[in-house]
């Protein structure tokens, strides 16, 4: 048995810019061109299989505006999200509670990936080992939060049961794959989910922000590592979405996610 529920936690609104590089860009016929706003609705994927459940990524921490966030990052990326949006209100709606997760995979240590680690303290952590150690030591070499590129420190601080430092890729439960897409983090990690009924599933998380994004042809995202290996992963999507005729869902597409079914339905 294998299904699994895309949670909705919310979304972030920011400049369009830092989502698909130079949205915006001023010319001589028209310098003073105007900046927009896009919607990034922030997922989670929750999945069952025979023995317990499986989170991956856990979303943005509900006091982000509150303080949880530095004033720059709050600046750059306000959070909303309604009661019904926390993670618990999420996981009541598949009948469960955040100790029924015993694992985590968090895609990479981004703010609005890693936000409520702090509700499974118990759980292993599986996580992309190089953006792990550069998140780290990004966010403990300075004060200066502007300096921390999309990495909420509090959220680095989190104890849990263990993290586990992902390199290679593997199948974490039958018919679940952990794969490598670096580039817009130094490391992360996209998921393969096989299912009986509606075939594979691909969710590449931030490897691919959104459709537009996707293409073809691929296009630069705002925030963004390592430019080559970011385009290679990418076209890694690509194939594996041919060799398995694959539904590949971006992590942050307004339009895609409105046509999402979403917890409570469960896909089998
Ligand atoms: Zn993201």
């Amino acid at each position: 048995m294998l299904e699994f529920y895309i949670l909705d936690t919310g979304y972030l609104l920011t400049d369009k810019n830092n989502v698909v590089a130079g949205s915006t860009m001023a010319t001589r016929s028209n310098p003073d061109v105007k900046h927009t706003f896009y919607r990034l609705p922030v997922m989670n994927i929750l999945i069952h299989h025979d023995n317990g459940w499986i989170l991956y990524d856990v979303g943005s921490h509900p006091d982000a505006m509150k303080g949880h966030w530095p004033n720059d990052l709050q600046e750059g990326y306000q959070l909303f999200q309604t009661i019904e949006q926390r993670p618990e209100v999420q996981l009541a709606l598949c009948g469960i509670t955040p100790k029924d997760i015993d694992t985590v995979i968090l895609s990479h240590m981004h703010f609005d990936h890693t936000g409520n680690i702090h509700l499974y303290k118990d759980a292993d952590v599986y996580v992309p080992k190089a953006d792990f150690e550069f998140s780290q030591s990004t966010v403990h070499q300075t004060t200066d939060t502007t300096k921390y590129v999309g990495y909420c420190k509090k959220d680095l601080e989190v104890p849990v049961r263990q993290y586990i430092l992902v390199e290679d890729e593997f199948e974490i439960v039958p018919g679940v794959e952990v794969i490598n897409l670096p580039g817009h983090t130094p490391g992360l990690l996209g998921l393969v989910i096989h299912l009986e009924q509606e075939g594979t599933y691909i969710f590449p998380m931030d490897a691919v922000y959104t459709c537009e994004i996707y293409g073809p042809p691929a296009k630069a995202s705002g925030l963004l590592h390592n430019r080559s290996e970011y385009f290679k992963s990418i076209e890694k999507v690509r194939m594996l979405e041919k060799k398995y005729n694959a539904t590949v869902i971006p992590a942050h597409d307004w339009d895609l996610f409105q046509t999402l079914k979403k917890a409570p339905f469960c896909h089998r």
